[in-house]
């Protein structure tokens, strides 16, 4: 499709959540939008699409979430033990996780916005469920933890079809293989962007423009030159176009670079995952995320990480990176016959990779690691390991003492055969650099003013997140700032509009 000759109140720079969200939400406000797509149809949503649909909000009890959930009944909550998720613990577990440094208007504002956004979200056709890989059952009763109860119904692809559903509904177009270079602005107002497409540029004239085509995690260079030399091995785990172009086409018109530009979410992925994301295979198939249930050993079979430290959801962001500092950046996860069965639904895929033996010297020959080193790593965590109520549903404080690093949670001697060991490494999900804006989306310039019709959302919008975040905040931080975004571009054009 060829761009039409006309003027655009907004163009949207990216097709994954965030700038959807944006499209949807100005154009509900009157705008007309173009929203623009690097990839091909075939290929688009962003890492959104590659997302297992976990979006984390602020909710009461299991009531708010009835009211949010689709085909529930009474029947369905009568065995769930479900922990309120209250606006404090959302921002408390971001301050945590980020060591205070969050900027606190950004993550009020995310958390502040959560539920409201959810509902909007299910006002455009969105359904979400509740999301299985978070409940350990126990006595009878799915006993959820860690504030993450709900996905988008079948995952990220769910979640980009229905919103894609919903864009044709409002009829708002699409230019796909079509990557923004560069934004033109006069006299400091945003005027139009320049576009690369079937090998000629364009000029798409524009009031308004939103940023959110993504971080730049699928730029070796930058990673490099950002995040240090070891960052080029990483596997890119989602979309191979979020390579930092909307960062560039900011930072050229005057907006600053914020937060943690060396910092990104990189997740344990399995050591033979494809090195992009693989559109063939959707879903976030290639992670491992059961760890805090077993082991972790690098190729000297030494422990290096608190596989207990904390839920999942509070150490997986992190661990990623753990592993890329080991040698060959290869890790193994290791399982005994005891837990294998309590491990999440990606260790049983077909493209799940693990040698598997019933002696540890066995399986360190099958994992090529020195069987008398895993032996000794073995036997010295299970002489430590302590005695205590076993329960990971909670953080059960049955950990190990004198050793380090410790396992503090979740230890269980690892004794019973079979053995199981999933080699991984590190990929990289989303870089945590971007630009700064303010809570309502706007792109700041370096006196902390509103550049002229620009906005940003999703992963561009920087200060959110440092070092680590709370799993599922990626996809709500992109709905909220993008329909932050889109309402915003609608103010500004507006008004804009009005004072001609
Ligand atoms: C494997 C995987 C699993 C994940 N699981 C979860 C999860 O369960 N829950 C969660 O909250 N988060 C998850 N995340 C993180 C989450 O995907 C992101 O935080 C969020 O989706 C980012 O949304 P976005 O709209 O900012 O970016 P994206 O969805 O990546 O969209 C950016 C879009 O911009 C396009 N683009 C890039 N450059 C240009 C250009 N120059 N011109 C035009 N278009 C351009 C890209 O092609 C892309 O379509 C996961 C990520 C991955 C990779």
């Amino acid at each position: 499709m060829s761009v039409r000759h006309e003027d655009y109140d907004l163009v949207v720079v990216g097709a994954g959540n965030a700038a959807l969200s944006s499209a949807i939400a100005a154009k509900e406000e009157g705008l007309n939008v173009l929203v623009l797509e690097k990839g091909p149809k075939e290929k688009r949503g962003g890492n959104s699409f590659f997302t297992d649909g976990a979006i984390r909000f602020a909710y009461e009890d299991m009531n708010t979430l009835a009211s949010i959930l689709s085909g529930i009944t009474k029947d369905d909550i009568k065995d769930i033990e479900m922990p309120e998720y209250r606006s404090e613990d959302y921002y408390d577990d971001i301050m945590r996780l980020t060591q205070g440094k969050s900027e606190p208007a950004l993550a009020k504002q995310l958390v502040s916005k959560s539920l409201e956004t959810i509902s909007w979200m299910r006002d455009q056709g969105v359904e979400f469920q509740l999301n299985e890989n978070q409940r350990f059952e126990k006595d009878g009763k799915y006993i959820f933890w860690g504030g993450l109860p709900v996905k988008t119904k079948q995952k990220g692809i769910g979640l980009i079809e229905t919103l894609n559903q919903r864009m044709e509904v409002l009829g708002i177009e699409v230019l796909y293989s079509t990557r923004a270079i560069k934004i033109d602005t006069q006299e400091d107002r945003v005027k139009a962007v320049i576009v690369q497409q079937d090998g000629h540029e364009k000029r798409i004239p524009t009031k308004a423009v939103v940023l959110a085509c993504g971080g730049f995690e699928a730029s070796k260079e930058k990673r490099k030159k950002h995040m240090g030399s070891e960052w080029e091995n990483a596997v890119v785990r989602g979309s191979e176009y979020n390579t930092g172009d909307g960062l560039d086409m900011a930072l050229a018109v005057g907006a600053v670079p914020y937060g943690d530009w060396s910092g990104c979410h990189a997740h344990t992925t399995d050591y033979g995952s494809p090195r992009v994301g693989d559109y063939s295979k959707p879903g976030d198939i290639y992670k491992k995320s059961s760890y805090p249930l077993g082991l972790i050993v690098n190729i000297k079979a030494e422990r290096f990480v608190d596989e207990g430290a904390d839920f999942r959801n509070y150490t997986y962001a992190k661990y990623g990176k753990e592993t890329l500092k080991q040698p060959e950046q290869k890790a193994f996860q290791l399982f005994d016959s005891q837990v294998r069965p309590m491990l999440r639904e990606e260790y049983n895929l077909e493209e799940a990779t693990y040698v598997k033996a019933d002696t540890i010297t066995e399986l360190a020959k099958k994992m090529d690691v020195d069987p008398k080193a895993l032996e000794k790593t073995v036997m010295k965590y299970n002489d430590v390991v302590q005695e205590g109520t076993y329960n990971p549903s909670i953080k059960d404080g049955k950990g190990t003492t004198g050793i380090t690093p410790p396992k503090s949670n979740w230890a269980l001697k690892f004794d019973h055969p079979p053995f199981y060991a999933y080699p991984v490494t590190c990929g990289i999900t989303f870089t945590f650099g971007g630009i700064h804006v303010n809570n309502m989306g706007a792109v700041l310039d370096k006196n902390e003013n509103p550049i002229a019709g620009l906005f940003a959302a999703g992963e561009m919008v920087g200060g959110l997140f440092f070092d680590n975040y709370p799993g599922g905040s990626g996809l709500m931080s992109g709905a909220v700032f993008g329909r932050l975004a889109g309402c915003s571009a609608a103010d500004y054009v507006n008004k804009s509009t009005a004072k001609q």
